[in-house]
């Protein structure tokens, strides 16, 4: 049959399908492989994946193809092993494995010892001489069969089991001898037909049949199913059936059965770590049933542990089983997770994979495995998810010390934190410029509480999803945060909270996992991230192997320079609003805003040009000569305005205009929808002389820092939320008369780059006539994916999960970028841009820019560069080495 794969026992075939994953599963393959190479694999056969999806389909029949390739397969074990299912002198026994193309939790569970009946048990017994092992076989064959295939209750037998046991007065399994199994053999059958209606199968076919129907059937599973969805495996892969001669791991003290990396799957270390059990059978190692010992002498005494391990107590054996640990890594040139069964004394391989590992162990792996030569650069590369390295990034949890939990929300930014609560923006700042920890805790947060979130080591909310402002911002800060924890309730009046069903108030201790959303009171110790050794060393590689450039979003002093240290190229975002939000210059920015006319404008905005240079200043310093890209004002001005009557007293009295002035002015600048109103380039439209001050700031700072250092400052300029030519010719034309006049006072004249964000679909239309103004896009995805979308990002929490859910968008579009949609805006204006301007600058500043899919995509639209938030920056690096390679 065409669907029907020998392996073991000296067959071979040269049929490329046999050993692809997507024909015969990811088992079946390894299995093949392993036979191939040499290795001591039990004989056995693969009923290919396709049979799964027609039998699905078709009324869950087998047709004679198939029947004929299964006996033919039956035959092909039973020449290998001597024995004939089936036969009551010399029985053939198998296991039937499910196996997809990827390891897949909520398939069929494994049925060992099939073939078993009342007859054949004695042909068993007698052929080994050994009773107690046959009846034992049987025993767990009917529980197994039972239980997976006709989806009887596994808690009767275990029941019974333990009825045994007491009855005969013993404590353990291993006490149970040849008579006491069989006497539960007679009751499980009892079970059985009690709950079945007729008596288990004794017909060895019937039950091959039965368990290879279970097999297909469990494809469709509920439990199968949702692993599917939240994994994004398609529903059409099926899984493939292997059916293989048993090997015996109960059969004595010289019998054994385990489980084994080639490596520690928890660090990288290049040791053996496994656990194996002597005279067991199947999954005992992980049932919990007895405790598993050591594989190796090494770690059983690093534990201080008694039970020998299988390096001491079956030498020859482990001899065997290294050996094989060594070929199939070099095999597989990957780190492996094996099982193996040993009986009376010989070594049986029964699976193969590569194993799976923590981001720290991918890290060393992949670093060492070059180091010996097993595999190039380019490998390692690969092998490491760039999204893993946000585990290292951040200071964690010490896993060994103690907590106190409290309740848990979504895990919306990576890192640990401890600090005393505080409940607003203001008292987080005061108490961190004292020099305490503290832990901003928020319904939900806002923009104004961005110099808190700033203050603070960790940020709490009640509300909000993974993509709410507080998820956001935090990540772009690389805060740690736990969102969206309704189990929190806060009470500003009394500045009390319950957390869960504790009473906490303002200034207590907490902890933050913003890895898992774990909330813990008390502060929990935790251990620095390590950027040296393994981690500096793939990041060069990166770095070597990647054509374009990271940059970083960021805008203090304190971000630009750890982005730095993370490897950041320049910065690809600076947000300008940002600095307009610290407490000693809200008020000047309060003014400008609410003042009736320009005059009253431009007395304000001098009170802030200072700031503002003094703010590019340090930042053209920290980036010594890389290029830095500034957005002038973006955001609508009444995200800056005094909320609540004390703010509004407070500015009144700083600024001297009365309370109700300001009310009705701050009243008039209300907007419907101020993500799409008067925002962005519509300021400096309307306001110049806001952008003539920023440009200023940014001139005069950059002359400053030039004529200081001797090094070569480039600003470049970036008009926000452009849509078409002449706003951004009108707006140009405002940077470069002040860039003028500043060269002429400073007598010294710099290059610099006036360009647009692209980040409304026209703009994407019509690039290439914008770039005929603009020396460089940069593509501001965030917005580009509200407007394109017609989503707001800070709506969608409601309505976007169900989306992805339902399979309508594969992952949420502001965390990942929509190619297939909003894709075709960024490579059509990419392509118009160029096609005006060849050697215009091309990058992206969304949030996309961090993400490794995104990235990918980036590449192939052959932008320059990306920018990251600061703790993506290495992120970003190994994704565009990927993207490269
Ligand atoms: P899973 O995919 O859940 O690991 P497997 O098909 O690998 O399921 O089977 C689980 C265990 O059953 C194996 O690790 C092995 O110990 C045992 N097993 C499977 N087939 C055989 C066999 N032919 N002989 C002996 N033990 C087997
Ligand atoms: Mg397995
Ligand atoms: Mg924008």
């Amino acid at each position: 049959s065409a669907y029907v794969f020998h392996f073991g026992g000296g067959a071979s075939s040269d049929n490329p399908r046999a050993r692809d994953k997507t024909i015969v599963g990811g088992k079946g393959a390894n299995l093949a492989e392993m036979a191939g190479i040499g290795l001591p694999v039990p004989a056995g056969f693969t009923i290919s994946t396709e049979v799964c999806a027609s039998y699905n389909a078709g009324g869950k029949t087998f047709d004679d193809g198939l029947r004929a390739g299964v006996a033919a397969g039956i035959a092909h074990v039973e020449a290998a092993t001597g024995r004939r299912f089936g036969d009551t002198a010399n029985p053939l026994l198998v296991s039937v494995r499910s196996g997809a193309r990827v390891s897949m939790p909520g398939m069929m569970d494994t049925v060992l010892n099939l073939g078993l009946n009342d007859a054949t048990v004695l042909g068993l017994a007698d052929g080994s001489g050994n009773p107690r092992f046959a009846w034992d076989s049987y025993r767990r064959f009917i529980q197994m069969y039972a239980d997976v295939v006709l989806g009887i209750d596994h808690h009767l037998f275990e029941d019974a089991l333990e009825i045994a046991k007491e009855d005969n007065g013993f404590y353990n399994d291993v006490e149970m001898e040849a008579e006491h199994w069989q006497a539960l053999v007679s009751e499980y059958k009892a079970i059985v037909a009690e709950a079945l209606g007729r008596p288990f199968p004794q017909d060895v076919h019937e039950q091959l049949w039965g368990a290879i129907g279970a097999v297909f059937d469990s494809w469709e599973s509920e439990r199968a199913k949702v692993y599917r969805r939240l994994n994004d495996i398609p529903g059409d892969w099926g899984t493939a059936v292997n059916v293989q001669a048993m090997v015996f791991g109960n059969m004595g003290d010289t019998s054994a059965t385990g489980v084994a990396f080639t490596r520690d799957p928890a660090t990288g270390e290049k040791a053996y770590y496994g656990e194996w059990l002597v005279n067991a059978q199947g999954e005992d190692v992980v049932a919990g049933i007895r405790t598993p010992q050591y594989l190796t002498k090494f770690a059983r005494e690093r534990a201080g542990a008694k039970p020998l391990s299988m390096e001491e107590a079956m030498p020859a054996a482990y001899a065997e089983l290294a050996a094989v640990f060594e070929l199939l890594e070099k095999h597989y040139k990957d780190m492996q997770d094996i099982e193996f069964t040993v009986e009376r004394g010989q070594l049986f391989m029964l699976q193969t994979r590569s194993g799976k590992r923590t981001a720290k162990a991918a890290l060393k792996m992949a670093v060492d495995m070059v180091a010996e030569g097993l595999i190039d650069e380019a490998t390692a590369i690969r092998r490491v998810d760039p999204m893993a390295l946000d585990q290292l990034l951040h200071p964690t949890l010490d896993p060994k010390a103690p907590r106190d939990h409290l309740a848990k929300g979504l895990p919306a930014s990576p890192g640990a934190a401890s600090g005393a609560i505080v409940l607003d923006a203001e008292t987080a700042e005061k108490r961190a410029e004292r020099g305490d920890a503290v832990i901003l805790v928020r319904v939900e947060t806002s923009p104004e509480d961005i110099h808190g979130m700033h203050a603070a080591k960790g940020i709490l909310t009640a509300r909000g999803g993974m993509t709410s402002h507080a998820a956001v911002v935090a990540r772009g800060m690389g805060r740690p945060c736990v969102s969206g924890a309704s189990a929190v309730s806060i009470d500003m009046a009394s500045r009390t909270l319950k957390i869960g069903n504790r009473d906490l108030k303002e200034g207590d201790i907490i902890t933050l996992d913003g890895a898992t959303g774990d909330i813990m009171a008390g502060s929990v110790p935790t251990i620095e991230p390590e950027l040296v050794g393994d981690f500096g060393t793939l990041m060069v590689w990166a770095d070597k192997h990647r054509r374009m450039r990271v940059r970083t979003n960021a805008e203090t002093p304190l971000d630009c320079r750890m982005a730095r240290q993370f490897g950041a190229e320049g910065i690809g975002l600076c947000r300008t609003e940002h600095m307009f939000f610290d407490a000693s210059r809200i008020s000047a920015v309060r003014q400008m805003i609410l003042a009736d006319d320009e005059a009253g404008r431009r007395a304000a905005l001098a009170k802030l040009l200072p700031e503002q240079r003094a703010d590019f200043h340090a930042i053209f310093e920290i980036m010594a000569g890389l290029p830095v890209t500034i957005r002038l004002l973006d955001p609508p001005l009444h995200e800056f305005l005094p909320q609540g009557d004390e703010e509004f007293a407070d500015l009144s009295e700083t600024i001297g205009v009365g309370v109700d002035h300001l009310k009705r002015r701050a009243g008039e600048l209300h907007e419907f929808n101020p993500m799409l109103g008067h925002r962005g380039c519509r300021l400096g439209i309307t306001f110049p002389e806001i952008y003539e001050m920023q440009a200023r700031a940014i001139f005069e700072a950059a002359c400053d820092v030039a004529a200081a250092s001797g090094e070569a400052v480039v600003p470049e300029v970036m008009i926000p939320l452009v849509a078409t030519k002449r706003e951004l010719e009108i707006l140009k034309g405002v940077v470069d008369r002040t860039a003028a006049a500043v060269f002429a006072e400073k007598g010294r004249v710099l290059d610099y780059m006036v360009g647009t964000m692209i980040e409304l679909p026209r703009a994407a239309l019509m690039a290439g006539e914008i770039a005929t103004e603009a020396k460089f896009f940069s593509f501001g995805t965030n917005d580009l994916t509200q407007t394109t979308l017609g989503v707001s990002r800070d709506d969608a929490a409601r309505f976007l999960g169900a989306y992805v859910d339902q399979g309508i968008y594969a992952r949420d579009p502001f965390v990942s970028l929509d190619i297939e949609g909003v894709g075709q805006l960024v490579s059509l204006a990419a392509e118009r841009g160029r096609a005006t301007r060849a050697d215009i600058k091309l990058g992206i500043c969304g949030e996309h820019g961090g993400d490794p899919a995104s990235i990918a995509f980036c590449e192939k639209v052959g932008l320059d560069y990306v920018s990251a938030s600061p703790y993506r920056v290495p992120i970003a690096r190994l994704a565009a080495a990927q993207a490269a390679l």
